[in-house]
C-alpha cells in the first residue's frame, strides 16, 4: 500500500449533518469528509481518499485506528456472549485489567493506587479527582495552571485556562485558583517559588488548596512542557501545604511523552492520576481515577454513574497493556520517534529564526508559528494534501503533531515532508483570507 495519502478535492454532501447535528461541531467543520474506515495511522472517506492522521483522536488513538491485536481480544469476546454492560458490577473481563494494571504498570514503577471507574469521559475522571480531594482535606480551593485544560463539566472547567470554553458554562466557575504554568513569565522567573511564597504567606489571600491539578505537558493549551524541577517543587509544596496532587494524564498519558506515565521521569509520584483518551487502547470510552489506598475514602456510590466500567474497554486496555507494555521495547521506540520529530520540527523551523518556536515533548510536539491565522493556513493547506493535522494553544497558534505511536517512520518521515511543503508555502505567499 502506498504511504502517500491521497485526499478527495472535493467536499461530499454534508447537508445530514448541517440540517440534523447541532452547530456545537467543531473538528468536522475544518475536515468535511464523510470517513467510512480506519486502519493504522490511516482514514479513509466515502469517495476513496485516504488520510494520514496527525491527530489520533486527540491522542486517544495511541496505538492507531483498529489495532489488528486489540481489534481481535474485541472481536473473541464479543463473539463469546461476554458481559457488555454491568454497572459495576465484578466482570472477569474488570478483573483481567485490574490485574494486568497493577502487575505490568503500576507495581514495576513502584505505584500503589486504588482504580475508580468514573463515568467514561476524561472530565468525569477529573470531576471525581476534585470531589476526592476537597472530601478528603476538607478545604474546598483547587490550584490550577494557566492554559490548563482539564475538561468540559463544571468542575473540570473550573479550572480550565480558556475563556471560550469557560464561556459556555452560564454560570460562575469558583473555587479555583488559576496559577502561572511553569515558564508562564519566561525562563527567567521560576513560578513554583511565587507559588512557594503565596501559599507559606498567611496574608497573601490565596486559600489553602485542596489540591493542585497539573497536566505536565499541556495538550490543548499549547504544548507547555511542565520541567522536572518545577514538577518536583510542586509536588514537594502541595505535601508541605497539605493539598493532594491531582496529575492530569489523560492527554500526555498512556505513552504519549515515552514513558507509559508523563510524570515518570520527573519521578514524582501524584496522590491522584487521571487517565482516558488512549486508555482503551481503541477509542473506546474510558476513563480511570487512580488514588492513593489511604484516601480512598468514598461512600459506596458517593460518586456514581451507569456506565462506570466499559467491558468492551477493559478487554482492549488489557490487551493494550499486555501487548505493548510487558517490557521497554514500545518505550523505547516512542522515544527514538519522539528524536525523530523533534529533529525534523526543528529543521521545519529554521529558516524561521525566533519566529517559530518547538514545543512539546516524547510524541507530543509542534511548533508554535506566533498566531491562529498562520497555523490554520498551515493545518488547512496539510488537509488538502491528505494530512490530519490540528492546532492548540490559547490563540490556536500551536500547529500540533499527535501521530499514532505505532506509526512507521516512513509514514511519520512522508507526514513531516508533507507539513514542511505547508509551511513553506504558507511563509512564502502573501497572507490573504482566501488561501486554501
Ligand atoms: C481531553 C482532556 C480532558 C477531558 O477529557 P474528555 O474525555 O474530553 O472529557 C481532560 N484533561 C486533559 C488533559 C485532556 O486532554
Amino acid at each position: 500500500m502506498s504511504i502517500m495519502p491521497m485526499p478527495t478535492a472535493t467536499p461530499p454532501d454534508v447537508s445530514t449533518f448541517d440540517r440534523l447535528e447541532s452547530r456545537v461541531r467543531s473538528y468536522s467543520r475544518s475536515m468535511p469528509r464523510l470517513f467510512t474506515k480506519a486502519e493504522g495511522s490511516w482514514m479513509e472517506d466515502a469517495q476513496g481518499g485516504r488520510y494520514l492522521d496527525f491527530l489520533s483522536g486527540c491522542s486517544s488513538l495511541n496505538y492507531g485506528h483498529n489495532h489488528p491485536v486489540l481489534k481481535q481480544a474485541l472481536l473473541d469476546y464479543i463473539a463469546a456472549d461476554g458481559v457488555t454492560h454491568s454497572l459495576d458490577l465484578h466482570t472477569e473481563a474488570k478483573e483481567e485489567f485490574l490485574a494486568e494494571l497493577d502487575k505490568t504498570i503500576l507495581k514495576p514503577r513502584g505505584l500503589s493506587y486504588r482504580a475508580m471507574f468514573t463515568g467514561p469521559t476524561g472530565t468525569n475522571a477529573v470531576e471525581a479527582a476534585l470531589k476526592l480531594a476537597r472530601k478528603v482535606t476538607g478545604r474546598q480551593n483547587v490550584i490550577a495552571f494557566t492554559n490548563g485544560f482539564h475538561g468540559m463539566t463544571l468542575g473540570a472547567l473550573a479550572c480550565t485556562g480558556n475563556a471560550g470554553k469557560r464561556g459556555g458554562a452560564g454560570v460562575p466557575l469558583s473555587h479555583v485558583s488559576h496559577e502561572p504554568f511553569d515558564g508562564y513569565f519566561g525562563p527567567d522567573v521560576d513560578t513554583a517559588d511565587l507559588l512557594e511564597q503565596r501559599l507559606s504567606d498567611p496574608s497573601s489571600g490565596l486559600d489553602k488548596p485542596a489540591a493542585i491539578l497539573i497536566e505536565s505537558v499541556q495538550g490543548e493549551g499549547g504544548l507547555n512542557v511542565a520541567s522536572t524541577p518545577w514538577l518536583r517543587k510542586i509536588a514537594d509544596l502541595a505535601k508541605r501545604h497539605g493539598a493532594l496532587l491531582i496529575l492530569d494524564d489523560i492527554q500526555a498519558g498512556c505513552g504519549r511523552t515515552g514513558n507509559f506515565f508523563s510524570f515518570e521521569e520527573a519521578g514524582i509520584k501524584p496522590d491522584i492520576v487521571t487517565l482516558a483518551k488512549s486508555l482503551s487502547g481503541m477509542g473506546l470510552p474510558f476513563a480511570l481515577t487512580l488514588i492513593k489506598p489511604e484516601l480512598d475514602q468514598w461512600k459506596p456510590g458517593e460518586h456514581n454513574g451507569t456506565f462506570r466500567g466499559n467491558n468492551h474497554a477493559f478487554i482492549t486496555a488489557a490487551a493494550a497493556i499486555r501487548h505493548f507494555w510487558r517490557d521497554d521495547k514500545f518505550a523505547s521506540e516512542v522515544k527514538a520517534k519522539g528524536d525523530f520529530l523533534a529533529e525534523r520540527l526543528a529543521e521545519i523551523a529554521a529558516p524561521y529564526g525566533d519566529e517559530f518556536r518547538l514545543k512539546g515533548r516524547g510524541m507530543m510536539r509542534g511548533i508554535d508559528v506566533g498566531s491562529g491565522d498562520l497555523a490554520d493556513r498551515i493545518t488547512s493547506a496539510a488537509f488538502a494534501r491528505g494530512l490530519i493535522v490540528e492546532t492548540s494553544g490559547p490563540h490556536d497558534e500551536v500547529v500540533k503533531i499527535l501521530a499514532p505511536l505505532t506509526i512507521s517512520r516512513e509514514e511519520l518521515a512522508t507526514g513531516l515532508d508533507l507539513l514542511e511543503q505547508c509551511v513553506t508555502a504558507a511563509m512564502s505567499r502573501p497572507y490573504s483570507a482566501a488561501a486554501e
